[in-house]
């Protein structure tokens, strides 16, 4: 299965492309619309479509294409903001009913898996936290008493599966792991099975409200009465581009020359924090770690996250290969909590499910829950906590906002002479760069045959300038996540338009 990154992840090396049934994209109005074929926009398909409703879903690449295809696939009722920062800032019966929207997630996930007969490597585990500071300490058992109260069967541990020196521990009952790609493909054919539509290979580009919605898609006009975005970040400007900021993971799985795999989840509470858990695939069993997160954009060599994350985990397992390491991409809610529902703009037509965290497996599956509720019976009880459009609460959303907005004024454009830009002669192929020309930024690529390729780096989404990431071969917006292939094209993200090409002379 193909990928938005260069590097592979475990998942998708045994899994085939999915093929979905042939056909031609629908005259009459469909009930929903979903854009995204990943965790978020499958799930939801398959529950509307049960429940009656006539659903398509429409994903730009392959299913499985974005962080699905890229994430290590914890199955967590604990989350990245620990429920005393989520008591803290929504309250009690409110941290109550996260906990409870995350149990649903994971039943909801093991329920698929039991009646649709999914051989997905799925296995119920113990989630172990610990901490190794007095610091840490403190936060421990603060995290303890809060998951508690808000309803996990958690209790302190004198042991943890991982070789790892720590001061105290937590053991959390119900956790879980799973082969993403192989449950998505799963849900695809039963969603498929059931009447849905899917098509691959078909990007939205915009929409027009009204009854019904009018999609305009690469494959022309989508007419539905509902429309989700199930594309983790939602495509254009909006409030939520200014509420989710992106963010980029590394994962590693090694093979242990003492063959001492750990059995169940374990998270250390640095910031950012490192996990581990135990694969097994092809007969083969992995290690898998990570950790070493950055804003998009934000590290100039993202080959170094991986050696750090590597001579980290070889401090304390007898490494004998690493097989996989891939790195991508997740957002951060301003408020720790994720955008589940209407969108902001009062259009209640208008789905969406966003702002995940390291928690979108399970909080991908609550979205479906949420949206298809919302759908069928106009309510949910997680419809307010999660409502996309809530302004509270919002401490530090100032500088949340100002650190992302990298934006620039000046644009670029014309024709450019090579010889005049120093730094080409230092490019190896397949590397890429932004360069200084007259005064004004471009972004140069060297692929693998010798030939340059300029781009004006000014992302086409928000006006803010691309990094290159040399690790997955992207032009990534520090701003909102919007990823491009090297030679420009829009690879994921919010923006609808291509980098813009420029001329180079003299080559
Ligand atoms: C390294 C890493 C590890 C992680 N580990 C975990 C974990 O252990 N547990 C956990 O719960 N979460 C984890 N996460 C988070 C989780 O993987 C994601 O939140 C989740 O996969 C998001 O799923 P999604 O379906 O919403 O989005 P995606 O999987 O990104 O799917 C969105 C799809 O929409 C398509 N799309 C985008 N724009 C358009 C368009 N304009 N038209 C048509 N299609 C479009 C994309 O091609 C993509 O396939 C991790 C994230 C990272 C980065």
């Amino acid at each position: 299965m193909q990928r938005d990154g260069t590097t592979e992840s475990l998942w998708q090396h045994d899994t085939p492309p999915y093929r979905p049934v042939p056909r031609n994209i629908p005259h009459d109005a469909a009930d929903v619309l979903i854009v995204g074929g990943g965790i978020t926009g499958l799930t939801t398909g398959l529950l509307l479509q049960r429940a009656g409703k006539s659903c398509i879903i429409i994903e730009s690449h392959e299913i499985g294409f974005g962080t699905t295809g890229g994430t290590t696939a914890h199955l967590n009722t604990i989350l990245d903001t620990p429920y005393n920062q989520i008591e803290k800032d929504f309250g009690e019966d409110n941290a109550q009913l996260v906990a409870q929207g995350t149990r649903e997630a994971l039943e909801l996930i093991k329920k698929n898996i039991e009646e649709l007969n999914i051989d997905c490597d799925y296995s119920v585990q113990p989630g172990f936290i610990f901490s190794q500071t007095d610091e840490q300490n403190e936060e421990l058992d603060k995290i303890l008493e809060s998951s508690r109260k808000a309803g996990l069967d958690m209790d302190y541990s004198t042991s943890i599966p991982v070789p790892i020196p720590f001061e105290k521990a937590v053991v959390v009952q119900g956790q879980a792991q799973f082969h993403p790609l192989k449950y998505i493909v799963a849900l695809a054919k039963a969603y498929e099975e059931a009447g849905g539509m899917l098509f691959q290979g078909c990007h939205f580009l915009d929409y027009k409200t009204g009854d019904p919605v009018e999609a305009t898609t690469s494959r022309g006009t989508i007419k539905a009465k509902k429309l989700l975005f199930a594309t983790h970040m939602l495509p254009g400007i909006n409030l939520l581009s200014f509420r989710c900021a992106p963010y980029r993971s590394y994962a590693i799985a090694v093979t242990l020359a003492d063959g001492k795999y750990p059995e169940g989840l374990c998270y250390d509470l640095y910031d950012p924090y490192h996990y581990y858990r135990t694969q097994e695939n092809g007969g083969e069993k992995y290690l898998i770690a990570g950790g070493e997160d950055h804003k998009t954009g934000h590290e100039e060599n993202t080959e170094a996250p991986f050696l750090r994350l590597e001579a980290y985990v070889r401090k304390f397992f007898q490494v004998d290969k690493t097989v996989y390491r891939w790195s991508s991409q997740y957002f951060e809610p301003a408020d720790g909590l994720a955008y589940i529902g209407t969108m902001p703009t009062g259009d209640n037509k208008i789905f969406v499910a966003t702002g995940f965290s390291g928690n979108g497996m399970t909080y991908g599956t609550l979205s479906a829950i949420v949206i298809s509720s919302l759908i069928t019976e106009e309510k949910s009880p997680y419809e307010k906590l999660f409502n996309p459009g809530r302004i509270k609460p919002v401490a530090g959303f100032a500088n949340f906002v100002k650190e992302n907005a990298d934006v620039v004024k000046e644009f670029v454009s014309g024709r450019f002479s090579v010889s005049s830009i120093k730094e080409v002669s230092e490019l190896a192929r397949g590397e890429a760069r932004i360069v200084k020309y007259e005064g004004k930024k471009i972004g140069l690529y060297k692929d693998e045959e010798g030939a340059l390729h300029a781009v004006n780096p000014v992302c086409t989404h928000a006006k803010c300038i691309v990094s290159w990431n040399s690790a997955e071969h992207s032009w990534d917006c520090p701003c909102h996540g919007g990823r491009f292939t090297p030679e420009g094209k829009v690879l994921t993200g919010p923006a609808a338009r291509d980098l813009e090409k420029l001329e180079l002379e003299d080559l």
